[in-house]
């Protein structure tokens, strides 16, 4: 993912929403936990973060999920299987495409669905492949990296939630869960060569390619929300610009929930600015409004997301079962009180 605002507005004409996003201390009016609406609440069922750490640790252990390698390919088959024995409807979408140095990455986007007879749609995603490169580190920019937290994260608490809603059916809401690839494979800080089409984003491959070619022709969910970067020690998460742009309600309903079920140190009522992520193509291609669920980090804004951001550091160090349980159980309060 790239932090890059202003790619973000050129590339799609945001204007001003976003970039008063920017700004501290104007633009949107955040609602304080006192003006929630109180109705009768439905108790979710309980996330397990243990569970989710492993899911995190047992694709750490693959190695890097790098596109066109065995570790991407055997992390692929795992997370298929893995799905298949929870009786989700398994879909993959395998696909090529050239990357910013002509390089032709085989990809590979990976779509769960359970209680396919519901209408009612929520789509859960995140991004599986990990970056080629730690390119924002100081010492060794070239190595590939763990992915613990950029890639890894989103897609334990997805499997995690994927294990919960196959034995306890959620009551007004079929659960689609879709593992976007090639998130991570953008041009590289240190690249100088040529790049094969200049008007052509690099990130976000997947989910580029998905929402112009859903693996159902029709497919449409209620709403969408991707995890990124999510199991951090301490981290927390802002309302991403775009999200607020896209989907102001759908982030104010997820954030309620993280207040509701008593997770308001990590998610903090103030907006962040907007990034490149695959919420935005959802968004502007699939046309379903997705929200973001993004670390920020206010005190390094330079980063956006954290010290650990496309360096060495993003391993499993880094992971808390705090913070995986406050994303996975705020998720599931929204799914169960759909
Ligand atoms: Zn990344």
């Amino acid at each position: 993912m790239k932090s890059n605002l202003y790619n973000l507005l050129i590339l799609f004409f945001i204007t001003a929403l976003v970039f008063s996003a920017c700004k501290p201390d104007k633009g949107l009016e955040e609602r304080q936990d006192s003006s929630i609406d109180i109705k009768p609440l439905i108790a979710a069922p309980e996330f397990n973060a243990d569970s989710a750490y492993f899911y995190i640790q047992k694709q750490v252990e693959f190695g890097p999920r790098i596109p066109n390698t065995p570790s991407h390919f055997q992390t692929g088959t795992y997370l298929e299987d893995k799905l298949k024995s929870l009786n989700a409807f398994v879909e993959i979408q395998e696909f090529q495409e050239p990357t910013y140095n002509g390089e032709v990455l085989s990809l590979k986007n990976i779509i769960a669905s359970f209680h396919p007879e519901k209408s009612r749609r929520i789509l859960l995603g995140a991004h599986w492949d990990t970056r080629p490169f730690s390119d924002k580190d100081p010492e060794n920019p070239q190595k590939p990296f763990d992915g613990a937290n950029d890639g890894g994260s989103g897609v334990g608490v997805l499997l995690e939630i994927a294990r919960i809603v196959s034995i306890h059916e959620p009551n007004n809401a079929g659960i689609d869960i879709i593992f976007f690839d090639g998130e991570d494979y953008g041009q590289p800080e240190f690249y100088d060569g040529e790049i094969l089409n200049s008007s052509k984003t690099y990130w976000c491959l997947g989910s580029q390619y998905w929402s112009k070619n859903k693996h159902k022709r029709n497919y449409m969910a209620y709403y969408g929300i991707l995890l990124d970067m999510v199991g951090a020690k301490g981290a927390t998460f802002y309302k991403e610009g775009g999200s607020v742009q896209f989907a102001k309600k759908i982030v104010d309903k997820v954030w309620d929930a993280g207040h509701i079920s008593g997770f308001s140190q990590f998610f903090i009522n103030q907006t962040s600015p907007g990034i490149t992520d695959d919420h935005i193509f959802v968004n502007r291609d699939a046309k379903i409004p997705m929200i973001n669920i993004v670390e920020y980090d206010p005190e390094d804004p330079s980063s956006y997301f954290g010290f650990y951001h496309h360096t060495q550091n993003d391993n499993m160090d880094l992971i808390d079962r705090e913070t995986l349980k406050a994303v996975g159980q705020t998720l599931l309060h929204v799914i169960y009180n759909e």
